[in-house]
């Protein structure tokens, strides 16, 4: 019964929605299985194996003693310090809570019913989310080799297409278009809709790519007015608890999405954190090198194990293991938790998240373990 009201007062895009679906917290696994927390390890939502930054956590403490106001709403020093770090003004830069705020707040300003997005098959789930959330229309354009087909998303674009999300890195794949191939899309958009379709550049996973892939998408967002770029705190800088992301746009599209954007999107804590994070070039190193080792333990176990694997560009490892649901299983009453993505249209993989070396091991002896039974 409770059903049907809901159903009744909801509009009808809103009931339709597929909820998000986290990796599962440490916690709840202990409980269902009665395994002890400090067991269990979790590769699973693509956190950072090596705990916040200690500079971070130090600008969080001092914070802490200004927790009784509200949190700066412009997000002063955070800015200032990303737009000198990226060479643009801060009125080009609007914070979010997680840059998955970041591509709530794009699709508020610019989707509504009667509109649509496009974005590809396997992409990150919250590009349909946020779109259905706006009853707007989704367009999702096959994968090709489980990556981006940016021909045949330029294709899609319909008369009513306001926004196009692409995710490079992309999540839970783990593909990446080389900078030139996103120019030259950009290029094409802008040459025949102008301004009338956004591009939302999701570059959560930027800073694991191998100094050679790295491209300027900053110098992009000069030259594409249409265009917003988007980043996170939450992978390689290891603030994902915290909840803060940004985006890099012109000031006109900046200040549409600034219309929209709740006024304390950011907390004291994380604009905070994430102003020392940014400095702390050491810990990024860190970050970057540890995955690196992580990707390469995890593909060479997967080689041992003849099981196939998408080339990864972020933290974490897409691995086709034929039976996901029961492998998750086991994986799970051995305290390890990973992924399922059949929800992402992939009902025989599992998104491993890299770890340190130990957690990667214990996942590989485990998987080892359930492939040989
Ligand atoms: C993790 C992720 C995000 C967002 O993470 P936040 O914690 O909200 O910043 C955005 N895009 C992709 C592709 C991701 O994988």
């Amino acid at each position: 019964m409770t059903t049907a009201i809901k159903s009744l007062t909801a509009p009808a895009h809103v009931s339709a929605i597929a909820p998000y679906q986290a990796g599962k917290p440490i916690e709840e696994l202990a409980r269902e299985f009665g395994l002890d927390p400090a067991t269990i390890i979790k590769l699973a939502s693509n956190e950072n194996p090596l705990g916040m930054p200690a500079s971070a956590r130090e600008a969080l403490v001092a914070a802490a003693n200004s927790l009784a106001r509200y949190p700066d709403p412009n997000g002063f020093d955070l800015k200032a310090a990303l737009a000198k770090r990226y060479g643009v003004p801060p009125n080009w830069i609007t914070l979010g809570n997680g840059s998955n705020d970041i591509l709530e707040i794009a699709a508020l300003a610019l989707l509504e019913s009667g509109t649509s997005s496009v974005y590809a098959q396997h992409a990150f789930t919250v590009y349909r989310l946020a779109t259905q959330a706006r009853g707007a229309r989704h367009i999702q354009v096959p994968a090709r080799d489980y990556g981006h087909d940016l021909d045949a998303m330029f294709a899609a674009i319909a008369d009513d297409t306001r926004l196009v999300f692409i995710a490079n890195p992309n999540n839970p794949t783990g593909t990446f278009v080389p900078g030139a191939e996103i120019a030259a899309f950009l290029e094409r958009v802008h040459a025949a809709h102008g301004d009338r379709v956004t591009v939302v550049l999701d570059e959560a996973y930027n800073e694991y790519l191998d100094p050679e892939l790295r491209f300027d998408s900053v110098a992009l967002v000069r030259q594409y007015p249409n265009l917003i770029v988007s980043r996170t705190f939450s992978k390689a800088y290891g603030l994902a608890g915290l909840r803060v992301g940004f985006a890099v746009a012109q000031p006109v599209l900046t200040d549409l999405l600034n219309r929209v954007r709740q006024p304390f999107n950011v907390n004291t804590l994380a604009q905070a954190a994430a102003i020392a994070a940014l400095a702390d070039k050491d810990y990024l190193e860190r970050s970057y090198a540890l995955n690196k080792a992580g990707k390469q333990q995890l593909s060479e176990a997967f080689d041992r194990l003849s099981l196939r694997y998408v080339p990864s560009y972020g933290n974490f490892v897409l691995v086709h293991v034929g039976d996901a649901a029961r492998i998750n299983l086991e994986l799970l009453k051995r305290g390890v938790i990973v992924r399922p993505v059949a929800g992402d249209g992939l009902p025989e993989w599992l998104r491993v998240t890299v770890g340190l070396p130990e957690e990667n091991q214990r996942f590989i002896a485990a998987l080892t373990e359930i492939l040989a039974a």
